[in-house]
């Protein structure tokens, strides 16, 4: 079972009748993301319109998809639901942990070998559950989901942030925290606050070296790495239309990146085609009956200020091709002005690597228009400079791709082909064996979507800079962060001065798609008979136990366990990397909390006070000090604070070893909503200047926890070790339900209490 049609049919059956009630109720046309939130409402059509920004509102997602770092984490919470099967279609995918070293074939051998326990326990729990399993070496959970299960104007929910993707085929896709998707796939609503609304308007037409990427990194140029956060933003004009629906999945993929809600594009004939290239005829032709219902309104694109929060407009025609970073996909630089830049920023001109692929990027489309430029080294005479990489995104495209002849051009230009995984974009790429803390500085250029300091290699001295894979490929032939290949000719072989012709390619495989094993797993019809089992001396994976309510008078005399300076992700917070062997496992895990973040009082990383020994020592060893003597901590960040990820493990690993509470400029949206869901104080300073007050060897206590209530901030008397004390007020954004999360020590224990 590819995908369910049957289901599919029922969402659209009820569309166009709730789009109409909304209409009505809202009192105005409609933009495509209210028309989606509104037609997979819980509870149906409400009295009033919902505050956007402002209002949580319950919802019915579709579908939900799980990879597998955290899979196991949501289905080990998922056990402790008591449910027999999951209420909505779901799947897990195995990719992030399969480590890129020599090649596709070896590296998933190995990865075979050495996961096998966690990709026997995802097998076993899906079996039980009627969860579909996507076997290791099936490809990336975003190409995945867009190749089989994504369809206009559906919602879905995924356990990685860039569930996103999927917004290129017109869904509201989001990526949310493990907990999130138990709570629908046990059947419960799933809450959300009503996103505010961003409208990017595409003018012109994309044409030469520009591509999809580079409408989004001019977007993350103008919003940057926080502007999106709480909104989906809606692409729409001639220029959307004009895109491969490939490409708008790019662009809704690193939508995650400026922490956007998520981002979706209105359906039209790109997805049509899509749809059907990838043998979903009948969900084109059921798309096609209700279409006006699957975009916007015209008149919401025709006077989009009356109806978005905010409105982006960027022409396409003019767009340059850009390259983001280093060490954030914010900071754009369009490839004209590269050459400046490096040399006012002192990057490292010469490149040592270019990888291509990964869910941003590896799509028929851009794969044939980066080896379109592959091929012109043998034609041109030329050699490549740097090394290059691919990593395809799904077994489909890979295989496809293959049959074509363009796994056979990589390879004339020295090509190394990753197994349909992750790999790099993870940290899962054994560029340096043990090494990789040392390593030197460098630069490499990807079409990834991330680019944080030792994202990629675990070095924290390789520049990583975002771009199109066209433009990698180019840059990895000429080998220099600085070539631009509109303007800047190369010398081949012969001396002669050589120039790259545009990059040209197919936005669907002209013979089609083909595949001999995409590697999926229907789970049996009938999974209870099906046992999981956990060895008790597993070091990958580890049993549950429900969280204990954080008790309000273990919130007076709390510590500061870390007060973290600048960016603090949840890489930051629980690394990924080698890390990824423990996300099972969360004792064994949590030896990685916050070892990440920069120490505000010294700029060190994973260098704390002990405030009961007076010595410094490694955040995770401090804290289980802490957590020893019966004492709670507080974590206070910096702005944005858990950006990046949607693993809850950054919000697991520090309940589980004690820390009671984040208090924060500003939050990450997932990261906010993951603390909250277990059971713990996610606040933000009320008055940002606050964070400045504390101090390394303060004591906190919580003044009022006992009123604990929505839109009521928290008072936190904060105590400095010369006596003196300020006291500071904490905002808070928790509603009723999620204050009894609080209350009952985690979300999951009130769904077992509610069932029991
Ligand atoms: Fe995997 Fe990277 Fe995509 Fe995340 S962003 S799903 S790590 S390829």
């Amino acid at each position: 079972m590819a995908f369910d049609i049957d289901m599919i049919k029922k969402v659209y059956a009820n569309i166009p009748g709730r789009v109409d009630k909304a209409r009505e109720l809202v009192g105005r046309p409609l933009t495509l993301a209210e028309k989606i939130l509104y037609s997979h409402l819980w509870d149906g059509m409400p009295e009033k319109v919902y505050a956007r920004g402002r209002d949580y509102v319950d919802f019915a997602p579709d579908r939900v998809a799980c990879q597998d770092a955290t899979a196991q984490m949501a289905l080990l919470q998922f056990m402790h639901a008591g449910k027999p099967t999951v209420a909505v279609p779901t799947t897990v995918h195995c990719d992030h942990l399969i480590q890129a070293k020599v090649g596709a074939e070896a590296d998933l051998k190995r990865a075979n070998q050495t996961s096998n326990e966690v990709f026997d326990f995802l097998e076993s729990v899906s079996n039980k559950y009627g969860i579909g399993f996507w076997k290791p070496g099936a490809g990336i959970i975003h190409q995945v989901v867009l190749e089989n299960y994504a369809f206009p104007g559906g919602m879905m929910i995924g356990t990685d942030s860039h569930t996103v993707n999927a917004g290129g085929l017109g869904m509201v896709a989001i990526g949310v925290g493990g907990a999130d998707a138990v709570d629908v796939m046990a059947g419960m609503a799933w809450e959300l606050k009503f996103p505010k609304l961003i409208g990017v308007r595409l003018t012109g037409k994309l044409s030469g070296w520009t591509a999809p990427k580079d409408v989004i990194l001019k977007v993350a140029d103008i919003l940057t790495v926080k502007g999106g956060t709480g909104a989906i933003i809606e692409y729409f004009g001639e220029g959307a239309t004009s895109m491969s629906c490939t490409g708008k999945g790019t662009i809704c993929n690193m939508g995650a990146e400026v922490g956007a809600t998520t981002s979706t594009f209105g359906y039209d004939d790109s997805m049509d085609r899509y749809l059907r290239a990838t043998g979903r005829a009948d969900v084109a032709d059921e798309a096609r009956k209700i279409a006006p219902y699957l975009t916007a309104d015209p008149e919401a694109y025709a006077n989009p200020e009356a109806y978005f929060d905010q409105l982006i407009e960027i022409d396409l025609s003019t767009l340059e091709p850009h390259l983001n970073g280093p060490f954030t996909p914010d900071l754009a630089t369009p490839i004209s002005k590269m050459r400046e830049a490096a040399r006012e920023n002192d990057w490292p001109l010469r490149v040592e690597y270019g990888l291509i692929g990964s869910c941003t990027n590896s799509s028929y489309e851009d794969i044939s228009r980066a080896a379109s430029l592959a091929k012109q080294v043998a034609d041109k005479k030329l050699k490549t400079k740097a090394n290059f990489t691919i990593t395809p995104g799904s077994e489909q495209v890979r295989y496809t791709i293959e049959r074509d002849g363009f796994i056979d051009t990589f390879n004339h230009i020295g090509a190394t082909v990753f197994a349909n995984a992750c790999g790099p974009c993870i940290g899962m790429w054994d560029r340096y064996g043990d090494n990789a803390s040392t390593g030197p500085r460098n630069t490499i250029v990807h079409s990834f979507n991330r680019n944080f300091a030792k994202r990629a290699d675990g070095n924290p001295n390789t520049l990583a800079f975002v771009g199109s894979p066209e433009l990698v490929t180019a840059i990895a032939i000429a080998g220099r962060l600085d070539f631009n290949p509109i303007t800047d000719t190369l010398i081949n072989e012969d001396g002669e001065e050589v120039k790259l012709d545009e990059p040209r390619g197919y936005e669907l495989p002209p013979e089609g798609f083909a595949v001999e094993d995409a590697g999926y797993v229907a789970p049996k019809e009938d999974g209870s008979s099906v046992e999981v089992k956990v060895a008790p001396d597993s070091e990958r994976l580890q049993l549950l136990d429900p969280f204990e309510p954080i008790r309000p008078e273990s919130l007076l005399g709390m510590r500061l366990l870390i007060k973290a300076y600048g960016k603090c992700t949840t890489d930051h917070i629980s690394m990924a990397g080698p890390w990824l062997r423990f996300r099972g496992h969360l004792d064994n895990i949590a030896n990685n909390t916050l070892i990440g973040a920069v120490n505000a009082f010294n700029k060190k990383t994973n260098f704390v006070k002990n405030q009961l020994t007076g010595e410094y020592g490694g955040v995770p060893d401090t804290q289980r000090a802490y957590k020893k003597a019966g004492i709670r901590t507080l974590v206070v960040g910096d702005h944005n604070y858990g950006e990046g990820s949607s693993r809850e493990h950054a919000a697991m690993q520090p309940r589980h070893l004690g820390v009671a509470a984040v208090l924060v400029k500003s939050f990450a949206r997932i990261h906010e909503t993951n603390l909250k869901k277990q059971g713990m104080l996610a606040l933000t300073f009320a008055r940002e200047e606050d964070y400045d007050l504390i101090r390394e060897d303060d004591t906190f206590n919580f003044l009022d926890i006992d009123s604990f209530a929505p839109d009521r901030p928290l008072t936190i008397e904060v105590v400095h070790s010369d006596g003196s004390k300020d006291t500071i007020m904490a905002n808070h954004s928790y509603n009723d339900t999620q204050i009894q999360w609080f209350r009952e020590g985690s979300a999951l224990n009130l769904i077992k209490k509610e069932n029991a």
